[in-house]
């Protein structure tokens, strides 16, 4: 997925992360992606930028796209990042600059790596299913790691933990949980996980005490740590808990994602991750002018254009603000 706004702000991540425990509600604003998707958007927003190094969350959905074209991203490029593609219903055709061509359907991985350059387009596919629901999310790369080679990985079989009589099933998108591993690549200590909770379950999930967590709520009624959590809502958790308490009131799900407070500093304009201003410029002027970034074939339709640069320029910022 992009950032289709066409005056993208430069985006501040960093600061101070939580140093123990809190509660913060994320409350998203909505955003059109493109002509006929519209999207919550929960990270960036006001007073935080980060959870680890996942530095963006869309939640979308569950919309009824039977007599519509569903979700149409023209082909637009990404630097500095990991994007992953997150389902509960539909499916969304991948097509990149590597020439990679995937449809990534309900809890299968779609992961790719922009490393130093890579484009993509994310379309529902001509036949679609009637509904389309999930979450589009960003991996900040860290310095070392930011110029690899881009790669696209697509992983159907993620590992689940069940915890049974408890209600609870989880499946491991990224990083470790309860023991279990994703196969997909990370840079940088973090996970996530999709987790399904039956009707009236009360549980706790364990934690890494120096991880900082937020919890984003996919569907139905639920209670995290206390605190009720409607559908498209995320609860910022802060640093030093070793479990979570769940409780649901209809059956649920959730997305778990935490990492280690990421302590480097990021510009964040539109689709690119940089370390300053001049690195972002001249991305831009790279897309635009055709070089780098490389091209997408197959989608059915024009590439996007880079949205002007702001006025101001761009510096880095932290995780908070
Ligand atoms: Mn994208």
């Amino acid at each position: 997925m992009s950032n289709l706004d066409v005056r993208p702000s430069a985006e501040r991540c960093g600061g101070e992360a939580a140093t123990g425990p809190v509660r913060d509600l994320l409350t998203g604003r909505t955003v059109p992606l493109g002509e006929s998707t519209v999207v919550r958007r929960l990270l960036p927003t006001l007073g935080r930028r980060m959870v680890g190094a996942w530095c963006f969350v869309d939640h979308y959905g569950p919309d009824d796209i039977a007599d519509e074209p569903g979700m149409q991203v023209p082909p637009h490029p990404h630097m500095g990042l990991q994007t992953v593609s997150w389902l509960h219903e539909g499916e969304v055709l991948h097509r990149d600059s590597l020439g990679s061509l995937q449809t990534v359907r309900p809890r299968e991985l779609g992961l790719m790596t922009s490393g130093r350059a890579i484009s993509h387009s994310e379309e529902s596919p001509r036949t679609h299913a009637r509904l389309l629901h999930g979450a589009q999310l960003w991996v900040a790369l860290p310095d070392a790691h930011r110029n690899t080679e881009p790669h696209f990985e697509h992983h159907p079989d993620l590992p689940r933990v069940t915890a049974a009589g408890q209600g609870l099933d989880a499946t491991v998108i990224l990083g470790t949980f309860a023991g279990a591993t994703s196969p997909g690549t990370t840079y940088t200590p973090l996970m996530g996980a999709d987790l399904t909770l039956r009707q009236g379950t009360r549980t706790a999930v364990p934690l890494e005490p120096d991880f900082e967590y937020a919890v984003l709520t996919m569907a139905g009624r639920t209670e995290v740590d206390g605190v009720p959590l409607d559908p498209g809502a995320m609860l910022y958790l802060g640093c030093g808990r070793r479990e979570l308490p769940l409780r649901a009131d209809t059956d649920a799900s959730l997305l778990l994602l935490g990492g280690e407070p990421f302590a480097e500093e990021l510009v964040m304009w539109w689709n690119f991750i940089g370390r300053s201003g001049e690195e972002i410029t001249r991305a831009r002027e790279d897309w635009e002018t055709g070089t780098r970034f490389g091209e997408v074939h197959g989608y059915d339709g024009a590439r996007l254009h880079a949205p002007e640069l702001p006025a101001l320029p761009l510096k880095p910022r932290g995780r908070v603000r």
